[in-house]
């Protein structure tokens, strides 16, 4: 059986999901946003379907799609890509994560380096792949890697470097340093680094950096990315790899058995929401920040500390001083003490780890700012 190690089971999300339902709690837990995106996106969907885009579309994308990629790369990153050999529309980042996993790692003992605590597919998709999973941790409460630990970890036996900037669960952004040492140690041990940048536009405080974008690294970098965050789609799954064609290519030869092609609608729709005006992704940053600030607060006064996160839609917080020892009992019972789900850290680390995070829980903060309130008001009973 794959996945005998543990890596292969019913997602922590399915679980939470399942609990706030079943509890009426406040799903602080999975990370989806509860409002529509942007009404042009929505809008372009609906016109491709009257118009008929409702069968099989190209293997790699629309081309209108993929120039949109392109298009966007450029404007937000210097990035110029040739849309139709160096970018691949996917089944969401998902399925862009799976594909370049299952394609790059292929012989026995290969191993995938990855900071520690991960999203939670990383683990399954390497053990699917068969391949090792070598993690560098985290820690409360800045979640920057200690770079000796990250030289550490990576050798010759390391094929692929996997990083996820911004980062969840802890909505870190890494500092420059470790992102000149990724591509340094790629460098060196001849690995492929693969980066998962779905919250690219939900930085709050300087402009996003792909790692695609550092001297030397265009050639050996895979970068994905995703509608669902950025348009506020999850559940249409339309993501996206750039990267030079060879790796492209690559990835295409197994993502075509794994989905063959994704969502015709939806491609030209997130093709319009790539081409949005710069003020729109401002204002998305600029919103949840808001959010954010929302969230820590309430989560300060109901008694948690609180690490600030640079990016993405989460928020961890430490439940140790309201008397938790182990995070996932304590996120089971937040439904009835407090009407909240979130889901606990530990989730997203090896067994070997678990202890390190034993207290620490992750908040999603896109939500509508009212349900953030009253959310913080029933978590202002635990104090
Ligand atoms: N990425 C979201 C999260 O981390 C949702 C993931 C999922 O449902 N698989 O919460």
């Amino acid at each position: 059986l794959v996945g005998a190690d543990g890596s292969i089971h019913p997602t922590i999300f399915a679980e939470m999901s399942a609990l706030a339902a079943r509890t009426g709690a406040i799903n602080l837990g999975q990370g989806f946003p509860d409002e529509d995106g942007p009404a042009e996106v929505l809008d372009a969907a609906r016109a491709a379907i009257a118009d008929g885009a409702n069968q099989y579309p190209p293997g790699r994308g629309i081309p209108d799609l993929l120039s949109a990629i392109a298009e966007h790369q450029e404007r937000f990153y210097g990035l110029r890509i040739d849309p139709a050999r160096e970018a691949l529309v996917t089944a969401g980042a998902t399925e862009a994560l799976a594909a370049t996993l299952l394609a790059l790692l292929d012989a026995p003992g290969d191993e995938v380096v990855v900071f520690e605590p991960y999203y939670d597919s990383y683990a399954a998709v390497a053990a699917l792949a068969g391949a090792r999973l070598v993690t560098v941790p985290l820690r409360w409460p800045d979640f920057q890697p200690d770079l000796d630990l990250l030289r550490a970890a990576v050798s010759d036996r390391t094929r692929v470097i996997l990083v996820n900037d911004p980062h969840n669960p802890t909505g870190a952004v890494f500092d420059a340093d470790v992102r000149g040492e990724v591509v340094r140690l790629a460098e060196r041990h001849d690995a492929v680094i693969v980066t998962d940048e779905v919250y690219e536009h939900l930085v709050f405080d300087e402009a996003h950096v792909p790692i695609a974008t550092l001297p030397g690294a265009w050639e050996r970098t895979l970068t994905i990315s995703s509608g669902g965050k950025t348009f506020s789609t999850t559940g249409w799954k339309i993501g996206w790899i750039t990267g030079p064609a060879p790796l492209i290519d690559a990835v295409l030869a197994v993502k075509q058995f794994l989905t063959y092609v994704n969502g015709s609608p939806f491609q030209p729709a997130i093709a319009t929401g790539l081409r949005l005006p710069d003020a729109f992704f401002r204002g998305i940053a600029q919103t949840l920040r808001d959010k954010r600030d929302l969230l820590g607060g309430g989560l300060r006064a109901a008694g948690f500390d609180v690490s600030t996160p640079a990016g993405s839609y989460f928020t961890v917080a430490d439940a140790r001083r309201l008397g938790a020892t182990d995070a996932a009992t304590f996120c089971r019972g937040l439904p009835d003490r407090a009407g909240v789900v979130a889901i606990p850290l530990t989730a997203f680390a090896t067994p070997e780890r678990r202890a390190d995070y034993a207290t620490l829980v992750r908040f999603a903060a896109c939500k509508r700012m009212d349900v953030l309130e009253e959310a913080a008001s029933r978590l202002a009973q635990l104090a």
